[in-house]
C-alpha cells in the first residue's frame, strides 16, 4: 500500500523540519510542499486562502464519495536544541508537535494517490496553516474549493507519545477537548500610591476574579461533567513603587469534553467579570483567544479507520476517554462526518511540546498506509 519509498518520506519529513515557521507564517513550507506535489505529477493543486494553505485534489472517474484528509503545516515558538542534522533554520522556532511528520505523510499519500488515481469520487488533501493557535481549519473550510464538492467523510492524525510506535489510538464521540482563552482587562484609573483613595486600582477585582476561576469547576459542575479552569497569567499596573494601579487582566484556559459545558463556563466567567468590576468601580472588557472545538468522532468513520488497521494488521488502543488536549480538527468534525486518530509515536519518547520531541521517523510509512487503506476503502482504488 506504501507506494513511496521510505527513505523519501524521511528525507521529505527533516527538510519540513528545517523549514520550521510559526502559525500563519507557513509561507516557506507551503512552497515546499506545492514544489514536491508538482514533481510527483498532482493533476489539482489550489492554493489556500491566505496563501500558505494548500489543496490536492483527485478526482476518480465515476462518481461517488469525497473524502478529505486533513495535514497541518505549523510549527512552535520554542527554540530548537539538540543536535539534529536537518535542525530548524528559523531562530526560536522548531517542529515539537510533529507536524513536520504529519506533512511528510499526506506527501506519500499524494503520492500514492498519484500513481493509484481513486476509481470513483474524489479525494481532497488539505494542508492546512495554524493548527496551534485554533485558525486554520477555520479558514479553510471557508475556502471556495470546499463549495465544489460536498465532503462524505474527513481524517486526520496526530503523532501520540506515550503509545507504542505505530499504534493507532481512536474511539467513537469526543476524542479531543474543546478549549479557548479568555481574558478578563479591568480599567480603573490611576493615582499616586500614597493616594489610593482618589484612584480606582483593580488589585482586589484581580485577586476575586482570580479565586473564582479557581473554584469554577467544582463549584459550576456535576461529578459527572470534566471541565477545568486554569488562571495562566495575571497583572496590575506597571511595576512603579509610587503609583496605584489603574488597570489589570486576568487569562485563564478552559477545557471541557463538552462544547456546551464550555459554553456555561464561559457564560459564568462573563458574570463574575460584570459583577466583580461593578463592585470595584471599574469598567471591563472580555476577549476570546485560541477558541477550539471539541473533536468528536463519528462512528461510521471510525468504522473506516479501524477496518484499515485490521486489513494491516496495526495495533489499535481505545483511550477509553476524551483526550484533554485540543485539536483544531474539531471545526471539522462540526462540519462533516470525521475522525481524528492518534499514531503512536513512542511510549518512552518525549512529550509533544516539549523541546526535545522530535517525530520518529519510522512510523511515517504506517501513516502513509493508514490513510491509503481509509481512502481505498471509500473511494476504491488499488
Ligand atoms: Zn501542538
Ligand atoms: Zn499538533
Amino acid at each position: 500500500m506504501t507506494s513511496v519509498d521510505k527513505d523519501i518520506l524521511v528525507n521529505l519529513r527533516h527538510t519540513l523540519h528545517s523549514l520550521a515557521e510559526e502559525s500563519s507564517m507557513e509561507r516557506r513550507t507551503g512552497e515546499f510542499l506545492r514544489g514536491t506535489l508538482e514533481s510527483f505529477g498532482v493533476p489539482r493543486i489550489v492554493s489556500g486562502e491566505e496563501g500558505n494553505g494548500l489543496w490536492a485534489v483527485f478526482a476518480g472517474r465515476e462518481q461517488g464519495p469525497t473524502v478529505l484528509l486533513r495535514s497541518d503545516m505549523d510549527a512552535l515558538p520554542i527554540a530548537e536544541t539538540g543536535d539534529l542534522e536537518y535542525a530548524s533554520l528559523t531562530p526560536g522556532v522548531s517542529h515539537r508537535c510533529g507536524h513536520d511528520g504529519h506533512m511528510a505523510i499526506m506527501l506519500g499519500v499524494a503520492n500514492g494517490l498519484v500513481k493509484n488515481p481513486p476509481l470513483c469520487g474524489t479525494v481532497i488533501l488539505m494542508f492546512q496553516p495554524s493548527e496551534e493557535t485554533g485558525q486554520g481549519a477555520l479558514q479553510m473550510l471557508s475556502h471556495d474549493l470546499l463549495r465544489e464538492f460536498s465532503v462524505d467523510y474527513a481524517f486526520a492524525l496526530h503523532n501520540l507519545p506515550g503509545y507504542p510506535e505505530g499504534t493507532v489510538v481512536v474511539d467513537e464521540g469526543t476524542f479531543a477537548s474543546a478549549s479557548e482563552g479568555i481574558s478578563v482587562v479591568f480599567q480603573g484609573k490611576t493615582s499616586h500610591a500614597s493616594e489610593p483613595h482618589l484612584g480606582v486600582s483593580p488589585a482586589s477585582a484581580v485577586a476575586q476574579l482570580i479565586l473564582a476561576i479557581n473554584g469554577l469547576a467544582q463549584l459550576e459542575t456535576g461529578l459527572d461533567d470534566h471541565a477545568r479552569a486554569t488562571v495562566i497569567h495575571a497583572r496590575v499596573g506597571e511595576e512603579a513603587f509610587g503609583t496605584s494601579p489603574g488597570w489589570g487582566v486576568v487569562m485563564a484556559t478552559l477545557r471541557s469534553y463538552d462544547t456546551l459545558l464550555m459554553a456555561k463556563l464561559e457564560q459564568r466567567i462573563r458574570e463574575l467579570a460584570m459583577h466583580i468590576a461593578a463592585a470595584n468601580r471599574l469598567t471591563y472588557n472580555i476577549a476570546l483567544h485560541e477558541v477550539f472545538a471539541a473533536t468528536v468522532n463519528d462512528s461510521s468513520a471510525v468504522s473506516y479507520i479501524l477496518a484499515a488497521c485490521e486489513k494491516q494488521g496495526a495495533p489499535v488502543t481505545v483511550p477509553g476517554k476524551p483526550f484533554p488536549w485540543s485539536e483544531d480538527f474539531g471545526y471539522i468534525t462540526d462540519a462533516y462526518a470525521g475522525a481524528l486518530f492518534g499514531l503512536g509515536s513512542g511510549e518512552g519518547c518525549h512529550p509533544l511540546h516539549s523541546d526535545r520531541y522530535d517525530f520518529p521517523d519510522g512510523i511515517l510509512p504506517a501513516g502513509v498506509s493508514l490513510f491509503l487503506g481509509i481512502v481505498r476503502s471509500i473511494t476504491g482504488g488499488m
